[in-house]
């Protein structure tokens, strides 16, 4: 039997399975992040987690071949290190090493949303494409291409950063320290943010407070025409981002995840609208705009798919 690992690494929680070769979860949990911890601390737990999972499998660890991490932020592949993780506070940390010592196991890891993308060409929404692009909208944006099953990664591990192709020219400040990145107009936290500024002016209800987008999308569900506007802005803005990378990698699927994906159609009706407005015809006429399957589980199991194909991983 061979076993996978695979690790998911949240701002809210970590989440772990064990997937089997064809990309089925044997057990899965999770337990919450905690900003304060160091990364040894959380691989040794994470090791824990390993030894109790194999025992409720009831398999033997040396079914699990190797630990794959989905991790969210910027990596160095080549070097095996974390650069920063912005929600977690993780920087300059030289994690392949301290997993491999704690888990005693080959470890590989990779940006979250590149992670997820590689789900769904596995067993998700994208199995069928040849050229995938995957974008993930939650509190910011990411995402992720996979070319005949391959993630392609560029020359140094960044393609698929579509969160920070800058889109608003001298816009909002980002926190990759540039501005006018599609995330700063585009993420579930621009939509926050729009919501508040009209609130602040008045031309938005303040009875209720909004803390996350879905808020939003309920007050436009009854009929709120200025919260409909702000979900429809975000959307035009990422159907814009959407036509960028559809015109550089000619995809034939492009998939919408993380939590706004939840909206169904709400949101992905403006967008792919949006999109067909912005493309080339030819390029937008060869390309699906769908929502994404996975959503909770793709990070496991993308970072298990990691594992699959970790002879093609330069580290
Ligand atoms: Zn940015």
């Amino acid at each position: 039997m061979t076993l996978y690992f695979g690790v998911d690494v949240g701002g809210t929680s970590i989440k772990t399975a064990l997937v089997t070769e064809k990309g089925e979860m044997v057990t899965k949990s999770s337990f919450a992040t905690n900003p304060h911890r160091c990364p040894e601390d959380v691989c040794n737990e994470l090791q824990g987690v390993l030894h109790q999972a194999v025992e409720k499998a009831a398999c033997s660890m040396s079914d699990v071949v190797g630990v794959g991490v989905g991790l969210p932020g910027f990596l160095d592949l080549q070097k095996g290190e974390i650069i920063k993780l912005p929600n977690i506070g993780w920087e300059r940390v030289p994690f392949i090493q301290i997993a491999e010592s704690a888990f005693h196991l080959p470890v590989v890891m990779e940006n979250d949303a590149k992670v997820a993308a590689l789900a769904e060409s596995w067993i998700g929404a994208g199995q069928h494409a040849l050229a995938l692009g995957c974008v993930t909208v939650g509190t910011g944006v990411g995402g992720g291409f996979v070319v005949h099953q391959r993630l392609y990664r560029g020359v140094n591990g960044m393609a698929g950063e579509v969160g920070h192709l800058t889109v608003d020219k001298g816009g909002l400040p980002c926190h990759c320290g540039r501005r006018g990145c599609l995330e700063t107009v585009a993420s579930a936290t621009a939509m926050v943010r729009r919501a508040k500024e009209l609130q602040a002016s008045g031309q938005l209800s303040d009875e209720i407070a909004i803390d996350e987008a879905k808020t939003i999308f309920d007050l436009a569900e009854k009929g709120d025409n200025i919260a409909q506007q702000i979900i429809d802005e975000a959307a035009d803005w990422l159907g814009f981002g959407l036509s960028i990378i559809a015109g550089t990698v000619n995809p034939d699927t492009i998939l919408i995840g993380g939590g706004i994906s939840k909206a169904g159609d709400v949101f992905l009706r403006p967008v792919t609208e949006a999109f067909r407005r912005y493309a080339l015809h030819l390029v937008a006429d060869a390309c699906t705009v769908r929502a994404a399957k996975l959503t909770n589980d793709a990070g496991v199991i993308g970072a298990s798919r990691l594992v699959s194909q970790r002879e093609s991983l330069r580290r």
